[in-house]
């Protein structure tokens, strides 16, 4: 989109608040079902969308806020119907969720609309006055300089209103395909690699695999990254799976945590993701797109961090294959993140150890 497009859009958009409203919520409602990926953990995810709306309803930021409220009423209320195996799901989960579609979701997602309506409607007037300001500045300034040193102010103005705006209309919690570029932040602990490899050292040296889940808070639209949760689990020399994941589940429940990616050792390869690795991380950033894959590789003295970039999310979202399979490598599907350890404490729930 060239700058002159994004210019009409965004005299469009703020000047029609309707408009400009319902572009925004078709955007931020995009979703698509997988359905390859299992419905039981579309299901359990569904209660950390709300976990994360009433933060950010908590927290007053509340176009954060309607969107999430809005993302799960269109997931659970409609896309998840479309699942293959949503006739075969728990009607108690059903139930649960229509129940809570109707008591938090909807009541709360209708106030929010008035609210941003509101926002949109303000804005519009805004600029409104803005443009007729401008019409008399420039009958009044006969005077070219002077008028020109007013127009170049204006236009300075004017763009960081629009990028302003760009920021809120194109504000990503989903899979956009610039999503990349709009990742909330992940603060890890400095702490919770070493301690997560001294938790593994008895497999690591028996060449078996371990993983871990690394678990959180959102505040002020960070995540906190600040549980590893270790599940029960079987270790090969190169893979890991968990083994009872509605308990894993539970544990997250209840101590109220986001699941923000995973940590897993390469006990004697490198620090890489496999594709079975590719797969398994793909159904973390389904959910939360920011989610992390940590990969230890002790015996190379190697720790990395790992996201899908939007080319890998594309690939692993079509590639049926399991086990080990090749992927292409260009372009190359994960980006290594780095430096965002932070100094605090990491808690270890364990299940397993
Ligand atoms: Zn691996
Ligand atoms: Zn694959």
């Amino acid at each position: 989109m060239n700058s002159n497009s994004q210019l009409n859009t965004y005299t469009d958009l703020v000047s029609d608040p309707e408009l400009r409203f319902r572009k925004f919520f078709d955007f931020n409602t995009k979703i698509e079902i997988d359905p390859k990926y299992n419905i039981e953990k579309y299901i359990r995810s569904g209660r950390q969308i709300l976990r994360m709306a009433d933060v950010y309803f908590s927290e007053h930021d509340y176009l954060h806020a309607f969107i999430l409220y809005s993302r799960f009423a269109v997931l659970y209320g409609h896309c998840l119907k479309t699942h293959p195996e949503y006739s075969k799901c728990n009607k108690a989960d059903i139930l649960e969720i229509n129940r809570e579609l109707n008591t938090i979701v909807f009541p709360k997602a209708e106030k929010l609309k008035l609210y941003i309506k509101e926002i949109f409607s303000n804005e519009a007037k805004e600029h409104q006055r803005m443009l007729a300001e401008q019409k008399i500045i420039d009958k009044l300034n006969n005077n070219e300089q002077e008028k020109n040193k007013i127009l170049a102010q204006n236009e300075h103005e004017f763009n960081n209103f629009k990028e302003n705006l760009i920021n809120d209309i194109v504000s990503d919690i989903g899979q956009s395909s610039n999503s990349k570029y709009n990742f909330r932040k992940i603060i890890l602990p400095n702490d919770s690699i070493d301690k997560f490899l001294e938790k593994a050292y008895a497999n690591t040296m028996q060449n078996v695999e371990t993983c871990g889940i690394l678990a959180g808070q959102l505040t002020q639209n960070k995540f906190f990254i600040s549980h590893v949760v270790i599940p029960k689990q079987k270790g090969t020399s190169d893979t890991c799976s968990t083994q009872n994941e509605n308990e894993l589940c539970q544990v997250i429940d209840q101590n109220n945590l986001i699941t923000l990616g995973w940590i897993h050792t390469h006990p004697s390869q490198t620090a890489f993701l496999s594709s079975i690795d590719l797969h398994t991380h793909y159904g973390y950033q389904l959910m939360i797109p920011e989610a992390i894959a940590i990969v230890c590789a002790p015996s190379y003295n190697q720790n990395s961090i790992f996201v899908l970039n939007p080319d890998g999310f594309k690939e692993i979202s079509q590639c049926g294959l399991s086990g080990f399979h090749p992927h292409s490598k260009i372009p190359q599907l994960f980006e290594v993140k780095k430096n965002f350890f932070q100094l605090f404490l990491i808690k270890f729930l364990n299940i397993y150890f």
